[in-house]
């Protein structure tokens, strides 16, 4: 049976749950997108106007201090709670797609996938010199897509000043491909 560990830093005021309550709400899809993976599904926690502020207000906490100028979400679900992290922090949202999708000119990364490859893409102008960007993701696994992301960012001479998901998959070790960057999770299963 896999473990389950919250982890509430230090805020600056009472919220109205706390990260046990908030993982009870996300909810185990076994056998989704593909036999042999349990999906972590985080539409409760969404739908739940409390959770939501909550795991917005968890997810920003380490990092209110921090001097966050930019937010980039991975797309898709990183795209749901990276701009309410940046209205809370008080900075701009950058959007990190897959290929293909973003209008403007951009800069690419490659990265594995279980079977295969995939791209990750950034506009060239979502961030540069004198930016402090936050990325923001619902879910770490392989951390593959993660370090693309941070590639992405340092490559436009953004300073990273860390990463922060709602759910860490422990067992995957994701948190190893991401190198010295502060890494922060408000739910960890492993
Ligand atoms: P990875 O590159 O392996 O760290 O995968 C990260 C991306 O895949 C994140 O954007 C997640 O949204 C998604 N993901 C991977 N595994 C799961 C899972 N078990 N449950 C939910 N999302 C997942």
């Amino acid at each position: 049976m896999p473990s389950v560990r919250v982890h509430a830093p230090p805020i600056r005021y009472n919220l109205p749950m706390n990260a046990a309550q908030l993982s009870a709400l996300v909810r185990d899809v076994a056998g989704f997108p593909t036999p042999g993976i349990v999906f972590k599904d985080i539409t409760p926690v969404l739908a739940d106007p409390t959770a939501l502020r909550v795991a917005v207000e968890l997810i920003a906490a380490p990092f209110r201090d921090a001097g966050v100028t930019t937010v980039a979400g991975i797309e898709a679900r990183g795209f749901v709670l990276a701009p309410p992290v940046a209205l809370t922090l008080g900075a701009g949202f950058v959007p990190l797609r897959k290929k293909g999708k973003l209008p403007y000119d951009t800069h690419s990364e490659e990265y594995q996938l279980e079977y295969g490859t995939d791209e990750l893409e950034v506009h060239v102008d979502a961030a540069g010199p004198g930016d402090r960007v936050l990325l923001v993701d619902d879910v770490i696994a392989t951390g593959g897509t993660g370090a693309a992301a941070i590639r992405l960012l340092r490559g436009l001479g953004a300073d990273l000043v860390g990463m922060a998901v709602l759910i860490e998959l422990a067992f995957l070790d994701g948190r190893q491909a991401l190198g010295d960057l502060d890494f922060h999770t408000v739910v960890t299963y492993g």
